[in-house]
């Protein structure tokens, strides 16, 4: 493993790649059929995203129940009486909002729960509505509406969650729940390079070109090239742990990029540019600090490394023209002079490691 490491650092010395082609294609069309941009698992950043926006993007009868407060008719489909082991996210939005160990059966046709998943997963208030006087319980990361909470339920809270079943995705422990999963959100430059890269490091499932930082929610790329939205072009890489880990996922950010230059990489220019690492928690922090410490000390590269560690708060994926841009692209010319030389110099250091 030692052996391994060293000559990987052997290869950090060769010359920096100098780009010639900078990373904007201002005249590329904006995608704009969304399919929901705004669902996430991970991402607990507060939406507002207004009725006319959802009705756009959401199924007709998820909508008028989130966004509307209609109820659906008692035992529609069949999640009332489900009793597999999951977790059951905010269908408009995938904030978690329950276990499948909260849940009971009840007979009331919807699906029931004693309790949720943390105490800021959903919020209430009083709903007057149809001559009633009921609590209604909505999603606290998008406020749709989720159903109403009563208080004949079992112990130990004695509450009910009657929740709309189309409200909710259910997401049963075998396929997606396993711990063997983890994302990490990373800039190195232009996104379409990165994301090339990492697509075919074995282990890695998913690669979304996107940004992260700066305080405007859903940036879009013509607001971030301006270089004012404190955004980065960034990569959210979604890997399985049992096949690689962050020290490979650190190695390859710091061989395929140039960390020494401040908020730029070759002909791109500005803070949206800058290299990144978005953490999630202290592991992933010092993870990423050691790799950088090792480096400096092994004069590796000529200059100190200047990425930045900054903690995560929301990853926000880029327009669909973005995705898989290089695949899509090959015969451009900022693919052929940038891109390629990048993805071939990842697939010399790292041969053994691509994706079969
Ligand atoms: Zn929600």
């Amino acid at each position: 493993m030692k052996s391994h490491y060293i000559t990987w650092l052997k290869y950090l010395f060769i010359t920096c790649l100098s780009t010639v082609y900078s990373c904007g294609q201002k005249n590329d069309m904006k995608n704009t059929s969304p399919n929901n941009p705004y669902y996430s698992h991970t991402d607990t950043t507060k939406l507002q995203v207004s009725n006319e926006e959802w009705k756009k993007i959401l199924p007709l009868n998820l909508y008028l129940v989130a966004r509307e407060a209609d109820t659906e008719r008692a035992f529609t489909g069949t999640m009332w009486k489900n009793d597999s082991k999951g977790t059951y996210y905010c269908a408009v939005c995938g904030n978690k909002l329950f276990r499948s160990t909260q849940k009971f059966t009840s007979m009331c046709g919807w699906p029931s729960f004693f309790e949720q998943e943390n105490k800021n997963s959903i919020w209430f208030r009083n709903d007057f509505s149809h001559g009633m006087e009921r609590v209604e319980a909505l999603c606290s990361r998008c406020d749709s509406h989720l159903g109403h909470l009563f208080d004949d339920g079992p112990a130990p809270t004695g509450k009910r969650y009657c929740m709309n079943a189309v409200s909710l995705d259910f997401v049963p422990d075998t396929t997606t729940n396993n711990n063997e999963k983890e994302t990490i959100v990373l800039g190195g430059g232009c996104f379409w390079c990165v994301e090339a890269v990492y697509q075919n490091l074995d282990g890695v499932e998913k690669v979304v070109s996107g940004y992260s930082g700066g305080n405007v929610a859903n940036p879009s790329y013509e607001e971030v090239c301006t270089g004012t939205t404190g955004a980065a072009e960034v990569v959210e890489i979604t890997y399985d742990k049992k096949k690689t880990n962050l020290d490979e996922i650190f190695k390859v950010f710091f061989t395929v990029h140039d960390p020494t230059t401040l908020n730029r990489q070759g002909a791109d220019v500005g803070t949206q540019y800058r290299s990144v690492i978005f953490y999630k928690n202290d592991n992933e922090k010092s993870i990423a600090q050691s790799i950088i410490d090792e480096l400096n000390h092994s004069g590796a590269f000529s200059s100190k490394i200047v990425t930045k560690l900054e903690p995560f708060t929301a990853f926000f994926p880029a327009e669909n023209y973005h995705q898989n841009y290089y695949n899509n692209n090959a015969n451009k010319p900022y693919c052929e002079m940038v891109i390629r030389p990048k993805l071939e110099k990842f697939e010399k250091v790292f041969k053994d490691r691509l994706k079969k």
